[in-house]
Formats: structure tokens, sequence, C-alpha cells
């Protein structure tokens, strides 16, 4: 009994971490098979997708724990093909609606009657009515923070379509501008990264991320992107190739500057889980309330990051 206790415990610990953290989700969710808290529907047909699908929250509600509610009843949507973003103070929910979409929880979450917690759609299905597995190949994430697999880089972002031939893992690595710096390792491509091999910083590991984000070549697209503050020559370079990567994708991004969202079709301005603002870049600035606030202090260089909440 202690034997089994000890590894599943374990198990329980790691499950949550990279649940928080959106990182390596497939390949986790494999091992911990038996961790998981959501459960298909019985006889859940698989995500019946015919090109970008259009996404949409409706009156979506959810609390990590009884007695605090974290969003209350969130509605959007992103168009098909289309690239919505959600901006907002740290802590008022952006990133629980990214682990909500790839149903790392249930909309509702925990005390909260399930014809109260609203519904995520895609395509118009309920995502709590399709196989988890149909619905989590049809989603790539760029996370926050890409954990490598102490493997070679080659290794790392062919995970993302393990039978890709080496010329579509080049042409991913080319298209997300880290095939130049992966031909300058020792090893090229064989060059193993992570813990215990080379050391890449938030950039290059975000690069490979959205390399193997290209090659799973999924119709839908979270971006969480990086709370830490690159270069702005970095950072002007990630957001090229995400621009690339969302082309003829439904986007999602959570997005902690400013800069990331001029060109999304709509910005979602939540605040302690409301939606307070919402429209294009232009039209936010025109309101001259919350957004256009934010705006004007990234513009001032006061602050790097959408951390501005209202009651600070
Ligand atoms: P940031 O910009 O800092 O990444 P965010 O807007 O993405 O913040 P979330 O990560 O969605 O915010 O968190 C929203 C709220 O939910 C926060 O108050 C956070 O403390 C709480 N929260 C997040 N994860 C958990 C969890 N696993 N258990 C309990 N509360 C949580």
């Amino acid at each position: 009994m202690i034997q089994l206790y000890i590894p599943l415990n374990f198990l329980g610990v790691l499950y949550r971490e990279i649940k928080q953290s959106l990182t390596d989700l497939d390949k986790m969710f494999n091992l911990l098979d038996r961790e998981r808290e959501i459960a298909d529907a019985p006889g859940a047909p698989e995500l019946a997708l015919d090109g970008p699908p259009e996404l949409r929250f409706e009156s979506v509600r959810f609390a990590y724990e009884p007695a605090r509610e974290i969003l209350h009843g969130i509605s959007f949507t992103v168009p098909a093909g289309k690239t919505v973003a959600v901006v907002g103070p740290s802590g008022s929910g952006k990133s629980t609606l990214a682990r909500l979409l790839y149903r790392f929880y249930d909309v509702g979450g925990a005390g909260l009657a399930p014809e109260l917690a609203g519904a995520i759609r895609i395509a118009g299905q309920d995502i709590r009515q399709v196989t988890q597995s149909s619905l989590r190949r049809a989603i790539g994430i760029v996370p926050q923070d890409t954990v490598l697999f102490n493997d070679s880089i080659g290794y790392n972002i062919r995970y993302g379509r393990p039978d890709a031939s080496q010329d579509e893992m080049i042409a991913a690595a080319q298209a997300a501008h880290i095939h130049d710096f992966i031909l300058k390792l020792p090893k090229g491509y064989d060059t193993v990264v992570g813990e215990r091999g080379l050391k890449l910083s938030g950039g290059e590991k975000q690069r490979v991320a959205i390399a193997r984000t290209l090659l799973k070549n999924p119709p839908i697209l979270i971006f969480d992107e990086a709370t830490s503050a690159l270069d702005s020559a970095n950072e002007r370079a990630i957001q090229s190739e995400l621009r690339s990567a969302a082309r003829d994708k439904t986007a999602l991004v959570i997005a902690h500057r400013l800069s990331t969202v001029v060109d999304a079709h709509e910005i979602i301005v939540l605040e302690h889980g409301h939606v307070i603002e919402r429209g294009s870049h232009a039209e936010l600035l025109a309101r001259n309330g919350r957004y256009a606030q934010m705006w004007a202090l990234q513009q001032s260089g006061a602050e790097e990051t959408v951390v501005t909440p209202a009651d600070a």
C-alpha cells in the first residue's frame, strides 16, 4: 500500500504543477492517466472539425476552490481563423481561460452547479461532450515556460508530430527562426538540451515551442505569452513568429504585453474575472478607458508587463 501511495502522491503533485504551467501536456497526460480528474462522457464522439473552428466561451464561471469564484460569467467568441487576445492584470483569470479550453478543468469547477457553469464550444460542440484526445489533438499550446525534454533538440521539435520527416522538422524550425541557431550548436539537431543538457534562453525555448506547434499544425492555437520580459528585439521576433504560427488558425492569445495584441481581431480586457472592455485596439484606445490607460502606461515605459490591478 505504501509502495503504491508514494509514487501516486508524487504524480499527483507533478500533475498539478503541469496543469498550472500548461507545459508538455500530452506526454504527461499519457504518464498520468490514472490521475485524470476529467473523464470522457460515456460514448463521447471525437471533436468534428472542418478547418479552423469558431471558439465560444458562453457565460463561463469557474472556481478552483469552493466559495472563491475566479471567472464570473465570461462570454466571447473567437471567429474561425481569427485571433482574440485576452489582457488584464495578474490574477484576473487569463491563464484559467486557457486551462479550461484545454480541459484541464471543466467549467464550473469546485462547488458550482453544472447548470450555472456555462459552456465552451468548439465549432458548436460542447468540449465536455467530445473525447479529450480529439480535443487535445486539435489544440496547440505555446506555453509561458516551455520545459524541454532531456533529449536532442530535434526530438524536442519533432515531439509536435513524431512521424514528421526531417525536411518538415527543419521547415518548422526555420519558420520559428531557430534553425540557424541550431546549426551553430555542437551537434546541430542532435544536441541534447534541457535540464541535463544545453540550457536555452527563455526566447530560444519559446521558439522551440513554436516550431513544435507549427509541426503539429493544429487548427487551434493557444499562446500563453511569457511573463518574463524579453528584450525588445527578441520580443518583436517572437511576435512575428507568432503571427506566422497563427495564420489560418483560430488563436487565443493570453497577453502580458499590449504590443502583442495590436493586430488581434478582438481584445478582451479581464479584471477580477469579469470582462470590463472589449474591442479592437483602435476602438479601445478611442474609448479612453482601462485599456487606453494600460496602453499609455506601457508606452511611457513605466511598465513592461500588464500588471496593473485597479485596486493596487
Ligand atoms: P498572470 O497574468 O499573473 O499569469 P492570470 O490572469 O493568468 O495571471 P490566473 O492564473 O488565471 O491569472 O489565476 C486567476 C486566479 O486564480 C488567481 O487569483 C490565482 O491565484 C488563482 N489560481 C490559479 N490557479 C489556482 C489553483 N490551482 N488553485 C487555486 N487558485 C488558483
